[in-house]
């Protein structure tokens, strides 16, 4: 077979569609075209089966109920409604909300827009792994606590956090938990029937489905969670997301946790073997390196890694016909240092010199092997110039 460039590496970011999603999602463009609302004749009723088939397939991969899925239009939609829902929800019972200085800036924004109309927000640090402290959220919480968010696996290091472990204190307190499992869902095993997870948002373009839907779980339970909905409208999603439902995203939503549920385990072992296989390559062919992260606690697809003494910018922009990506890609939007690896504790110059690799699905081991050696040899190169800048 031969390699098909540019390589991507970047899957953090988004995931390629699986062919077998986009075939699933066709019929339902120009064929079963029905509004999943319509009640009155077969093309309403052929879209709300499928949707409801894809809540289903959806539930199952995260040990849920049919019930407990709400369709959005991506995580940071998902996130949004559950700190914004819960904040305006609990706000005569308080005004504290605890988050970790790691969280995705859907996170991040969505708590400082929450502090501009006056919650309080503590923003945990984490160590140098990139783990957040269970004694450290306890310590913090108050009698004002309504809402604890803290992300299952992060999206620049891959760190995993122990979140049962955070939720079944909050439990007990009485706090609303929410998670942010964007990059989990779909790539680990992520079982809300044996965890205290209030609220979960993840997103389907980051598990080989398409882009523009995701969904939020809401626990159900006898003491109805209070989330305040921030799209009103036509009360679909029992009232927390008004708004005609994208049925073929759905459906292709549905496929993708199918495919996962099947072959989580399989593609769990392919990928983090080339993983493991590509920083090794990387960190035994070239002196100081490090990778960042948790050495075990984390995605089995991500290598963050940083290069001393060079630009991370040039490194990628040496060999474009790989795709990867610098810490802080993921919000390119606005390109400033990644808040991940300084929280982490990096130097500025070290933060500008790590690179995040995203493997997946469709990453073969021939892209591995070839990654690797270009990558060393680009460092090598760029690391040699600079040198010649230096003594000239
Ligand atoms: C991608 C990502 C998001 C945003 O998801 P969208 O579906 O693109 O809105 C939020 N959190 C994490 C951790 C992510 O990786």
């Amino acid at each position: 077979m031969t390699m098909r460039f540019p390589i991507y590496l970047d899957n953090h970011s988004t995931t390629r569609v699986d062919p077998r999603v986009v075939d699933s999602m066709y019929p339902y463009f120009s064929q079963h075209y029905g509004n999943a609302a319509s009640k009155h004749h077969q093309f309403g009723w052929t879209a709300e089966g499928a949707v409801e088939n894809a809540r289903k397939q959806i539930a199952r991969l995260i040990g849920a109920d049919t019930k407990e899925i709400v369709f959005t239009s991506g995580a940071t939609e998902s996130i949004n409604l559950a700190l914004k829902g819960v904040s305006q929800g609990y706000a005569s019972q308080g005004n504290h909300i605890i988050t970790a200085q790691t969280e995705h800036k859907a996170v991040l924004d969505t708590c400082s827009r929450l502090e501009a109309q006056g919650f309080q927000v503590t923003y945990l640090p984490v160590d140098e792994c990139g783990m957040v402290s269970p004694d450290d959220v306890r310590s913090v919480i108050t009698d004002k606590t309504i809402l604890v968010t803290i992300m299952l696996a992060n999206n620049e290091i891959g760190t995993i956090a122990p979140i049962a472990e955070i939720a079944a204190m909050c439990r007990r307190r009485e706090i609303v938990f929410h998670s942010d499992a964007t990059q989990a869902v779909g790539r680990i095993p992520v079982d809300l029937s044996a965890m205290s997870v209030d609220l979960l948002s993840f997103s389907a373009h980051k598990m080989y489905g398409p882009k523009g839907v995701g969904a939020l779980y809401v626990r159900k339970a006898k003491s109805q969670l209070k989330v305040v909905s921030q799209i009103d409208g036509g009360g679909h999603e029992k009232g927390l997301r008004s708004g005609t439902l994208n049925v073929p995203a759905i459906v292709g939503f549905g496929k993708a946790a199918e495919i996962a549920n099947s072959e989580m385990s399989e593609e769990s072992k392919r990928v983090s073997t080339l993983r493991d296989k590509l920083v090794s390559g990387i960190t035994s062919g070239l002196d100081e390196t490090r990778v960042n992260g948790h050495p075990t606690q984390r995605l089995l697809n991500n290598a963050n890694i940083t290069f001393a003494h060079i630009k991370a910018d040039r490194l990628i922009m040496d060999m474009k016909e790989i795709a990867v990506s610098t810490g802080s890609a993921c919000t390119s939007a606005s390109p400033e240092p990644s808040h991940v690896l300084r929280a982490i504790g990096l130097s500025d110059a070290d933060v500008h010199s790590s690179i995040r690799f995203g493997l997946g699905r469709f990453t073969t081991e021939e892209e591995i092997d070839y990654t690797i050696r270009r990558v060393v040899e680009t460092a090598k190169t760029v690391r040699q110039k600079r040198q010649h800048h230096q003594f000239a």
